[in-house]
């Protein structure tokens, strides 16, 4: 049997960071992962010779100094084709048919927003200087987080919805503010503030797109682990953790012989750790019952469109379209109405092309639209399970084509994935696109931390505080500092 220092479950963005970190330092490590691909929801997909991303559109603070960038150097990832979106409106938010930009930079982004909402200038100050000061102070959370938790103490105790509404009385402004609704899981009563904050601000720092798809993060990361001398393995479906003598260290790993591993991180949702580990003696009822309560956000309907060449022009922002009074309702949707949001995002074109190859429409959907197709098999779904996916791709369309000149003609192959897909391809728990749900009534219980109820064993990913690339990578290092017994910071790299 081989054994590990480390063994990592799941190669998604949080599990090859982990995995990373540790094999950096030496340490003799392996990354188990049960589907084809790595990246878990940043792999990009091929189809008839087109990259499609799946969970990766764009990230935010990548500009020297700001702090994915400060990550992402410490995991060589600032080589990759990165491409800044457009500084006067890497975002636009159309709300009340009214088109709204959100530019690069606070100062900007303050002034772009007085521009539209001048009644509102000393609110929008007090707003954007909150948002700036979480942004540039999120180290901060290094020192501040004996628990292992992204936490800002209070930020996340507080709710989202009562500062914006507290700060800001225009309710088009706030609808705006909020207008990138789908990145986050906005619920009124749920939401933590720092969530809303710290996505929200990290995108305003800079905002990027990666040329060619995000899997390129996961195979950067994948080369390095291996050349750092850890090991990847893709197809291996972890079923089962088993203990001896008091100590699990041992993996049960389908289509592969059992490994052993001194530490273990699970890069999983917490309801998917419970079914490996529910046979030890450390995974107690209360504990069960406490994680399997845990409710997951909603999940998302994309189409990926692929056009025919010459016709739309590449935009280089996204698009949030919505057909709402109030964003904070869109995660809420049921596939039975019209979208009430539609956000389009186009795929980076070859350098120096100036018209667009592909753009992904998103809008939220729940998995209870589509649990009645979960027992079916990719390929072969019941026909209303294909009729569900051409009606929502054709609202998705529909609503776009109002603001992308030539977008219905130039369609040359729509792919669609519900949260059905996104649960059979990356893995996620009932497809859902963020994890867990935070909610700051019951931090307690929804927030986790690096700590399972076994002592070798650790969790990463979105499942814990945040969700989000910077979300993730900064998760990554926590819990590395909890397996290592260190302080978490850009000291766990080592040389
Ligand atoms: C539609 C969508 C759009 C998004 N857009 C953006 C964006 O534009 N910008 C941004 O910052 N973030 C975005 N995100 C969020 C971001 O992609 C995620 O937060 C992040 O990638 C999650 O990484 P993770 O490490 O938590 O785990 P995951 O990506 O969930 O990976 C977990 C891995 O574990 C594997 N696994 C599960 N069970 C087992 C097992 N038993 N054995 C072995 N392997 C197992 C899975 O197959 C998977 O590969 C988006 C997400 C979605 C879904």
């Amino acid at each position: 049997m081989n054994s590990y220092d480390a063994a990592i479950i799941g190669a998604g963005l949080g599990g090859l960071q982990c995995a990373y970190i540790l094999a950096k330092r030496g340490m003799k490590v392996v990354v188990v992962e049960k589907g084809q691909l790595l990246g878990g929801c940043i792999q990009t997909f091929a189809r008839r010779g087109r990259k499609f991303d799946t969970g990766f559109h764009y990230v935010g603070g990548l500009d020297d100094g700001q702090p994915l960038n400060r990550l992402f150097k410490e995991f060589g990832l600032m080589d990759l084709p990165w491409v800044r979106l457009d500084d006067d409106g890497f975002d636009e938010v159309i709300y009340g048919g009214k088109s709204y930009m959100i530019p690069s930079g606070f100062d900007n982004f303050k002034a772009r927003m007085k521009g539209s909402f001048p009644g509102s200038a000393a609110e929008i100050d007090s707003y954007t200087d909150f948002l700036e000061g979480v942004a540039t102070g999120i180290f901060g959370s290094f020192d501040r987080a004996g628990d292992g938790n992204m936490s800002e103490g209070s930020l996340f105790s507080r709710g989202a919805y009562d500062f914006l509404t507290s700060t800001i009385h225009d309710s088009t402004l706030q609808n705006v503010l909020s207008g990138t609704s789908p990145k986050l899981t906005l619920q009124k009563e749920t939401l933590p503030l720092y969530t809303f904050v710290q996505i929200n601000a990290s995108f305003i720092l800079s905002a990027y797109r990666l040329r060619g798809g995000g899997m390129q993060v996961a195979d950067s990361l994948a080369a390095s682990i291996r050349k750092f001398g850890g090991e990847v393995i893709t197809d291996a479906e972890v079923t089962k953790l088993m203990e001896s003598n008091g100590v699990v260290d041992t993996l049960e790993i389908a289509n592969h012989e059992p490994i052993t591993a001194k530490i273990i991180i699970a890069d999983i949702h917490p309801a998917q750790f419970i079914r490996i580990a529910e046979g030890t003696s450390f995974v107690r009822n209360i504990y069960k019952r406490r994680i399997t309560a845990l409710q997951n956000g909603f999940g998302m309907f994309t189409a990926n469109i692929s056009l025919k060449p010459g016709v739309v022009k590449y935009l280089n922002r996204n698009i949030y379209i919505h057909n709402t009074d109030d964003v904070w309702t869109e995660g809420t949707q049921t596939a039975a109405e019209q979208p009430r949001c539609c956000l389009v995002s186009f795929g980076v074109p070859e350098a120096g092309e100036e018209y667009a190859q592909n753009i992904d429409l998103l809008t939220p959907m729940q998995w209870a639209d589509v649990a009645e197709f979960a027992g079916s098999r990719v390929m072969r779904r019941p026909d209303a399970y294909n009729e569900l996916k051409n009606r929502k791709a054709s609202q998705l369309i529909d609503i776009a084509s109002n603001y992308i000149p030539g977008l219905k003609d130039a369609i040359e192959n729509v792919y669609t994935s519900t949260p059905l897909t996104y649960a059979d391809y990356t893995g996620t728990e009932q497809g859902s696109a963020y994890g867990v749900n935070k909610d700051f009534n019951r931090l307690a219980y929804t927030l986790l931390t690096p700590l399972s109820p076994i002592p070798n064993v650790f969790f990463t990913g979105q499942n814990l505080s945040l969700h989000g690339i910077l979300g993730v990578s900064m998760t990554s290092l926590f819990t590395c500092a909890a397996a290592l017994k260190e302080k978490p910071g850009f000291g766990l790299f080592g040389e």
